[in-house]
């Protein structure tokens, strides 16, 4: 009898281990399974923002099953290979070390991003990388405006650094490798968006060359020096898609031909395609072109709600060729870390219907019931 019992006991703590084990287990696959790539994109927190970051990882971000977490670091870090490049305030080694230890417990993955190619000013001030190097810049006859207005005759939104220029890349690179060891990772993000000057009449080395294939060229190079240490590419996706054609317009797609790079880029990218104002349908294009793409959202909940929906079904309703290139949703954030962080944790009023933080828990409550009903 009290064998008989001890058996039984055995058997239902068994049990109950083996179902409260289980059950989190399972429910990651499947929710691996729908949702691949679960990310949140964000600046990369200043020195001072770090601990409540880190805090936010581990109490916001790993709960909610995020999985990517990239990080904007442009030169908020202290490169050795090019400290001139530095930010007068910005993380270091050991504080980098934090963001990796936390993320490595939660199974997050680390992309660090340094805008390439363009992006290289923003509004009226120069970024690092032209203000110390000059002669890198694409359209060296537009003066950065005391004042920065849009629209402008010179058509400045950002600056770029000249793809030929025969300088420029042994700098880049420097920037990329230091950046990938010290974050551990085998995925870099180059940012690429919003690229207005390629091409440009005023250059010596680009002028009347096709400015799609400038960008392509890019593209290949910095995907070629991470493949040689098996480090994959990510890149915005606005420059590949036709502005005009499908309504989209100039700033999340392009209005300066470079969309035809979509047929010339390397195949193993990862494409982060950004819509804010409509849940537009550009997942398929990319998958079609045999590109992994994730979804990214900003401020409107409902948007982010219908896009998560919409990779749930391109998933479902694809050929096993196209279904693996449909990779996830990706939340992305445009302020700074700080300013997020005061938002979230109620030290100022989210006044807004449409905030980065409620978009951000409207989508990935939406993650986990789409898990928990599919
Ligand atoms: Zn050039």
């Amino acid at each position: 009898m009290k064998k008989k019992l001890f058996i039984l006991l055995l058997i239902s703590a068994l049990f109950e281990h083996s179902v409260v084990s289980a059950a989190p287990a399972f429910s990651q696959e499947k929710l691996d399974t729908i949702m691949p790539v679960r990310g949140f994109c964000i600046s990369a927190p200043r020195p001072k923002e770090l601990d409540e970051f880190i805090k936010f990882i581990d109490e916001e971000l790993a709960p909610r099953n995020v999985n990517t977490l990239i990080l904007r670091v442009d030169y908020n870090y202290q490169y050795e290979s090019h400290p001139e490049l530095r930010d007068s305030v910005a993380l270091s080694k050991k504080e980098v070390k934090k963001l990796v230890a936390v993320c490595r417990q939660h199974n997050i993955k680390l992309i660090p991003q340094v805008n390439l190619l363009g992006h290289q000013s923003w509004a009226g001030k120069t970024e690092n990388l032209l203000r110390v190097y000059p002669e890198f810049d694409e359209t060296p006859l537009v003066k950065m405006p005391e004042k920065y207005s849009w629209p402008n005759a010179d058509g400045l939104y950002c600056k770029s650094y000249c793809p030929l220029h025969p300088a420029v890349h042994k700098i880049v690179f420097a920037l990329m490798d230091e950046i990938c060891t010290v974050f551990e990772t085998n995925a870099f993000h180059a940012g690429m968006d919003e690229v207005f000057y390629i091409g440009e009449a005023q250059c010596p080395r680009c002028s009347g060359r096709d400015k799609a294939e400038l960008y392509a060229g890019e593209v290949w190079k910095l995907r070629n020096h991470l493949a040689h240490d098996g480090r994959k590419l990510w890149i915005w996706g606005d420059r590949l898609i036709d502005g005009k054609t499908t309504g989209i317009g100039e700033w999340e797609a392009s209005y300066n031909n470079t969309f035809r790079a979509v047929d010339l880029v390397p195949k193993d990218i990862m494409i982060c395609d950004w819509h804010y104002e409509r849940p537009d349908q550009t997942p398929v294009y990319f998958a079609m072109k045999g590109l992994d793409v994730v979804t990214c959202p900003y401020r409107v909940g409902s948007n982010a709600v219908s896009q998560a929906q919409d990779m749930v079904r391109f998933r479902n309703y694809s050929t096993p060729e196209m279904k693996e290139h449909f990779k996830g949703m990706v939340q992305t954030v445009w302020s700074g870390a700080g300013q997020f962080l005061d938002l979230y944790y109620g030290r100022r009023e989210d006044k807004s219907e449409n905030s980065p933080v409620k978009c951000f828990k409207a989508l990935f409550t939406e993650i986990q019931s789409l898990s928990a009903s599919e």
